[in-house]
């Protein structure tokens, strides 16, 4: 019998400003990078994406403190006559290196679709981002038992085929946990990234689906970080809220040191 595999995925930890943040708010970039020393580098990778107007300033505010930036979002299209959108490309240009895609907020905003998500994906890989693609269940179709369904079709309709581990990351948010304060329960977590790395292993082969990272996103702070963080298969957070002050941010980080 094959030895098992104890090579884990790099954790990390990745801020989401959201529609928050001024450039006075770059400071908290600059304090994060202050506690982010060493040995805290070494066990964990730190995000921030702040909004699109902020990210040329934020990356370059960031500028040797390891912290990396990214987009909240981009277009499935490279360039052209698409007022408001954002390109991969300019994510790229601005200094990120990363962007976030189907976030539940831009699912339910602006109706995006697996398909339109997975088209994201595609240029954004294409570009040389890294993306972090959100699944997540709101609370009805937790209630009603399809949790687990609702996530695996999320990912399956999301992933495009030039994904790997090298270029794609997954955030597990159950909708419900958004910014409510509410939290799944361990055991529940447990359920939900087994069920992602058993299937990113269909999609991606066994090698490549066990180094995708899998975030826990949804009313992470620095008093239940610990509890949500040691589950298995959980290999950082996605933190909306708590990401905006450093000293809460970088708490949540504490957890790997
Ligand atoms: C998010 O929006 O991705 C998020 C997880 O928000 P919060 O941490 O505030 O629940």
């Amino acid at each position: 019998m094959p030895a098992k595999s104890t090579v884990k995925p790099k954790p990390l930890v990745a801020g989401n400003w959201k529609m928050n943040g001024a450039r006075a708010s770059l400071n908290e970039i600059t304090v994060m990078g202050l506690a982010y020393d060493a040995d805290l580098r070494r066990n964990v990778d730190l995000l921030i994406c702040p909004p699109s107007p902020l990210l040329y300033p934020a990356a370059t505010t960031a500028l040797g403190t390891g912290i990396a930036i990214g987009g909240q979002d981009s277009s499935e299209k490279i360039s052209g006559a698409h007022t408001g959108d954002v390109s991969p490309s300019m994510v790229l240009d601005a200094g990120g290196s990363m962007v976030i895609l189907g976030h539940s907020e831009r699912r339910t905003d602006h109706n995006e679709k697996d398909t339109l998500i997975e088209h994201k994906a595609c240029a954004a890989i294409a570009t040389g981002l890294v993306v972090i693609i959100c699944v997540g269940e709101t609370r009805a179709e937790r209630e009603a038992g399809r949790a687990l369904a609702v996530v695996r079709r999320q990912l399956r309709g999301s992933i495009p085929r030039s994904a790997n581990a090298q270029n794609l990351v997954i955030a597990y948010e159950p909708v419900w946990a958004i910014g409510t304060g509410l939290t799944p329960t361990a055991a529940d977590v447990a359920e939900v990234h087994l069920a992602i790395r058993t299937d990113l292993k269909k999609l991606l082969g066994k090698q490549q689906g066990e180094m995708v990272r899998i975030l826990y996103g949804g009313s992470v702070k620095p008093s239940n970080a610990k509890e949500l963080l040691s589950v298995d298969n959980v290999n950082g957070a996605l933190v909306g809220g708590a990401s905006l002050k450093a000293a809460d941010f970088m708490a949540i980080a504490e957890t790997y040191r």
